[in-house]
C-alpha cells in the first residue's frame, strides 16, 4: 500500500482529528532525498538543471517543480510538498520526470 492510500485509509479511520492532522503534515513533511527509491525512479533532483538529461530527454532548461501543476509549495517558498512523493517536501528549483508545467 502506498503513502498517499495508507494516508487516506487512515484519514477514513480516524474522522474530523485527521483533517486538522493532515494540515500539519504538509507543513512539517519531511524533505525528499534524492536518494529515496521514489526520487530515484523519477530522477528527481534538487537543482534542476542537474536533471540527467540523457535519460530524461522530456528536460527543458526553465522547468522547476515552481512551476509543475503537482508542485503545492506557496509562491516563493524555497520548497513545498509533492504528491508524488507522499506529500514529502521538493526544492522549488528541483525537477523530476514527472514534470507538468502549471496551467496559466
Ligand atoms: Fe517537482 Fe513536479 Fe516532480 Fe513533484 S512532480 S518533484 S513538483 S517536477
Amino acid at each position: 500500500m502506498n503513502s498517499r492510500r495508507r494516508f487516506i485509509r487512515l484519514a477514513a479511520l480516524s474522522g474530523a482529528g485527521v483533517l486538522a492532522t493532515a494540515g500539519a503534515f504538509a507543513a512539517d513533511a519531511p524533505v525528499l532525498d534524492e536518494k529515496d527509491p521514489q526520487a530515484l525512479a523519477l530522477g528527481y533532483v534538487a537543482y534542476a538543471a542537474r536533471a540527467n538529461k540523457a535519460k530524461y530527454p522530456n528536460y527543458a532548461a526553465g522547468q522547476t517543480c515552481s512551476s509543475c501543476q503537482f508542485y503545492q509549495g506557496k509562491a516563493g517558498a524555497p520548497m513545498g510538498p509533492c504528491p508524488l512523493y507522499g506529500g514529502k517536501q521538493v526544492a522549488a528549483k528541483g525537477w523530476c520526470s514527472a514534470y507538468a508545467k502549471k496551467a496559466g
